[in-house]
């Protein structure tokens, strides 16, 4: 029956494991541990350990499965695993699978942890990796070797919204027996089609949209039964990345709501993005969503949305300097995914360990802000965006 629901009714009720109380939401079991009814019993437990069965948090919880069936029912995917952090799962999803003198070729645009996780974590550890331009196939085609292990990108790039074409790498990667591992925060587990347009490993930071409430952090890697239970499972469990059954019930608690909050968020993103066209304050309103993005027809085709993220390329610093500082709603912070709408000045925040050639041929320009989109009403969102334009 379950295999039936579509997304709305499976954020709401799957995965869901009643206890003996019958409790409506969902339980948190906070306990490191489990009890046995005998030495014989603990030790079949640790010989095998069987569905609904636990030894100790860093290894499985209740609420932790309960969310990890729940995500991996929305995704598409055969298993699930809930990491402490977006960056735990990032980490171990490549780290779980990779070895010294594997090969892994990654899109250059990246999430700034992931690009240390890349190019200073996994090069000491004997892992060649090849940066390439995302959006550019021939450079994934040139990259790609028979012995890449792994190729690594973010479907849509933070801060420069670029989209990578998720088939046509995959198509690539696997010709050659590559893992294809996506890094999926800014679609979104609503969005997603990830798993059936060729990508064998989804990450999740939970923190953003699955949350989405700023209250904490997480993270999820998803991919086949074997993969999550025979590599990830045992890496993450005795490298202690594991989530906390508290954060994880507040991620199920977020999973009910995604669906609504992040249409909102995105029908806002395209509202605001069609309001700015043209607007002499902006040079650029990037959004992969709206027909003015270069992707445009890609995004539709893999996701059918653009997410919940603008980018504003203003004239400079200065300029965007001003508008942040003259903006009234939006928050000054650096999450994404959140209820409330938050602006972000990447090149000197979240981006500011990167040389400057290196922000510039990203395209994080000094003028780029990213702006994430709440779920406050979008005539307010609009009005205020555009008086801060008018302070410039
Ligand atoms: C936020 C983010 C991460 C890291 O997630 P945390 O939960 O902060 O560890 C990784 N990738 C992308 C694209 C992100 O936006």
């Amino acid at each position: 029956m379950t295999d039936n629901w579509k997304t709305r009714t499976a954020l709401v009720h799957g995965g869901t494991a009643r206890s003996q109380w019958g409790e409506v939401s969902e339980a948190i079991f906070l306990t490191q541990g489990f009890v046995y009814d005998s030495a014989e019993a603990a030790e079949a437990r640790f010989i095998q350990t069987g569905p609904d069965e636990y030894i100790y948090a860093r290894y499985g919880n209740p609420t932790v499965a309960m969310f990890e069936k729940r995500i991996a029912m929305i995704e598409g995917a055969e298993d699930a695993f809930a990491t402490a952090s977006g960056m735990a799962a990032v980490s171990g999803a490549l780290t779980s699978m990779l070895k010294a003198g594997d090969h892994v070729v990654s899109a250059r645009a990246l999430f700034g942890s992931c690009l240390y996780v890349l190019n200073d974590v996994l090069t000491r550890y004997g892992v060649e990796v090849t940066f390439v331009d995302g959006t550019d196939l021939g450079q994934w085609e040139e990259a790609i070797r028979p012995d890449t292990t792994a190729v690594f990108f973010e479907t849509i790039a933070n801060p420069t919204l670029d989209v990578v074409d998720l088939e046509a790498v995959a198509k690539l990667a696997h010709a050659h027996g590559a893992k294809v591992i996506v890094d999926n925060v800014f679609a979104t587990p609503v969005f997603s089609r990830a798993i059936e347009q060729g990508a064998d490993v989804v990450v999740y930071s939970a923190t953003k949209h699955i949350d989405g409430q700023g209250r904490a952090l997480g993270g999820v890697i998803m991919g086949t039964r074997d993969f999550i239970r025979g590599t990830v499972e045992p890496y993450m469990k005795h490298t202690g990345g594991s989530m906390s059954p508290f954060n994880a019930w507040i991620m199920l608690k977020g999973l009910e709501t995604i669906d609504l909050r992040v249409r909102a968020q995105a029908a806002s993103a395209l509202a605001l993005t069609e309001a700015l066209q043209g607007h002499p304050k902006v040079k650029r309103a990037i959004y992969p969503g709206h027909a003015s993005h270069p992707q445009h027809d890609l995004t539709m085709h893999l996701m059918g949305k653009g997410g919940t993220v603008v980018a504003l390329d203003l004239q400079g610093q200065a300029e965007a300097f001003r508008f942040i500082n003259a903006l009234k709603i939006v928050l000054i912070s650096n999450n994404l995914g959140d209820t409330k709408s938050i602006i972000t000045h990447p090149a000197t925040t979240t981006h500011q360990r990167l040389p400057e050639d290196q922000r510039m041929s990203l395209g994080i320009t000094p003028g780029l802000v990213r702006l994430s989109l709440g779920i406050e009403d979008p005539d307010d969102l609009i009005a205020d965006i555009r008086q801060a334009l008018d302070a410039i």
